[in-house]
């Protein structure tokens, strides 16, 4: 209390959270805010005795404090929630939970799929912590993980809460302490050098201080990890949302909802005030929805576009290419020889099969040309089957806005690459300070890879920790 002769304390509530090593780590709180000081006391004899506080208990700060812990199992790891920890692996891929990526074996390929990350990740990041040391990380801990068609790993259960079981246990047995239900509110550095966190629960009036060796911030997309950075010296990459579907100005889609094309090239271009109009192309899987297009292939371009499209108010064209496979030359010849084959034959009813389309698809093509009603092949010229090979190859669509993709969606921006070392997950600008997760400025396509940036970033920061501790006790010991 001397030492903090300006303070006066009421109501203190003296906490201990015991671990089940030999350590202790003691909260002094205050139903009274700001008549209060708060300090962390050690009953250990051990001088070296250090604490971690992972800020955030998702995906990267649950995975990152079972590593601290499991590399200096002497550590105090105390993880601080808001809410409830892993919710956002509860619902990811439907329920089922993405963990990670099996196809992606090659580090540059794998930093291929993320738009932000996408050079800095190519070196020893994933070589740390990949997929395949993801996925034995589960499947030694009990986890039966399969692979499906595209790469994307699952529990075999088809069930998040195998995950989350997995990752709570393992947080126990190693002793880590969870403390759910209370906010970080702001992280200062005190004179000797440590962290001191100020932690606050939403519901009542309640303020607790705790003093950590080592903080990592893991709060994903939230607000107030960005401001935590901030605080401790950081610059913020403004965060726009990744992951959507497009809204298309376009009442006749709605014909076609449903439809999916399992392969189109498709163009973005967007409307910035930039000299330079972006454009993004992706090839794959398109689905028609109520308002527009959704699918691997949309994804995969608000991803890229994700900052350009969010400068541009989510506005711009999208150029499809319906028959990828085929030279337009090849479509026209293909509609010619149909002509010729079956030119007593309703437009409408039938169509190369050489191109691969549904009916509603060739229907609304036609309506495109306006030709309706009971047309037959002999009557339609030869230059409205080049028009119609010419929007199979080139239909062009209007996107007004962004839709809501229900099983993934994730932030763009964040705390820069650049202000830490990937190496160890530390940050640059202040010592013993690490991130992990998505409060970096790295987002993913879909397909298991933002777990996997949490899953790596927390597994190299709980490493870096853990290693920092061990050699503090070695250097402790040998004095
Ligand atoms: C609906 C949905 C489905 C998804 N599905 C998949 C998928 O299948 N595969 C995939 O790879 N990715 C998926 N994602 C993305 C993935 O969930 C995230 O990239 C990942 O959860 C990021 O992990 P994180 O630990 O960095 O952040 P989070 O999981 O967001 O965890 C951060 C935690 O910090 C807490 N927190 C924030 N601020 C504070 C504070 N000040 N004090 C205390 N606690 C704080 C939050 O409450 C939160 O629990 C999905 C995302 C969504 C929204």
């Amino acid at each position: 209390m001397n030492a903090f002769p300006r303070f006066v304390l009421h109501n203190e509530i003296l906490s201990k959270i015991s671990t089940p090593s030999r350590n202790y780590a003691y909260f002094l709180s205050s139903n009274h805010r700001r008549k209060y000081c708060a300090v962390t006391l050690s009953l250990s004899t051990k001088p070296a005795e250090e604490t971690l506080v992972v800020v955030g208990g998702g995906a990267a700060g649950m995975y990152g404090a079972i590593r601290a812990k499991t590399v200096a199992p002497d550590l105090n790891v105390f993880v601080i929630e808001k809410g409830k920890p892993l919710s956002k692996v509860r619902i990811s891929g439907g329920g089922r939970c993405n963990v990670t990526n099996g196809y992606c074996v090659d580090n540059v390929i794998l930093a291929g799929n993320y738009p932000r990350g996408n050079k800095e990740l190519r070196g020893s990041f994933f070589n740390m912590h990949g997929p395949t040391d993801t996925m034995s990380w589960f499947s030694d801990r009990g986890v039966q993980l399969k692979t499906e068609v595209d790469g994307r790993v699952f529990p075999i259960s088809n069930s998040s809460s195998t995950i989350i079981d997995c990752l709570m246990s393992e947080a126990k047995n190693r002793g880590v302490v969870l403390q759910t239900g209370k906010a970080v509110t702001s992280v200062s550095t005190t004179a000797c050098g440590k962290f001191s966190i100020k932690i606050e629960k939403r519901t009542v009036n309640y303020v607790e201080y705790i003093e950590a060796n080592y903080v990592m911030i893991a709060t994903g997309s939230s607000e107030q990890g960005y401001k935590l950075a901030a605080q401790l010296g950081h610059s913020i990459v403004k965060p726009v949302p990744s992951l959507f579907t497009f809204k298309i100005d376009d009442f006749q889609l709605v014909e076609l909802s449903g439809v999916t094309f399992p392969k189109v090239r498709a163009k973005l271009k967007l409307e910035t005030v930039q000299k330079s109009i972006p454009e993004y192309t992706q090839v794959g899987p398109m689905l028609v929805t109520h308002w527009g297009f959704s699918g691997p292939v949309i994804l995969r371009l608000s991803a890229w576009g994700a900052r350009e499209l969010s400068d541009s108010d989510y506005k711009g064209s999208l150029v499809v290419d319906f028959v990828p496979d085929l030279h337009i030359e090849d479509v026209k010849a293909f509609l010619v020889q149909h002509k010729n084959k079956f030119a007593k034959q309703r437009v409408i009813n039938s169509f190369p099969s050489e191109l691969g389309l549904v009916k509603r698809f060739w229907r609304y093509i036609l309506e495109y040309e306006d030709l309706v009603g009971d047309l037959l092949w002999a009557s339609i010229s030869n230059n409205l089957l080049i028009a119609i090979a010419s929007r199979l190859k080139n239909c062009c669509f209007r996107v007004k806005g962004k839709g809501q993709f229900k099983d993934e969606f994730v932030t763009a921006g964040g705390v820069p690459l650049s202000e830490i070392s990937l190496n160890t997950m530390q940050s640059r600008v202040k010592s013993h300070l690490f991130f992990a997760g998505e409060v970096l400025n790295v987002d993913g396509v879909t397909g298991g890879f933002n777990f996997q940036n949490a899953w790596s970033g927390g597994y190299i920061a709980g490493t870096s920790i853990g290693n920092l501790t061990t050699t503090a006790y070695l250097k402790e010991e040998a004095a």
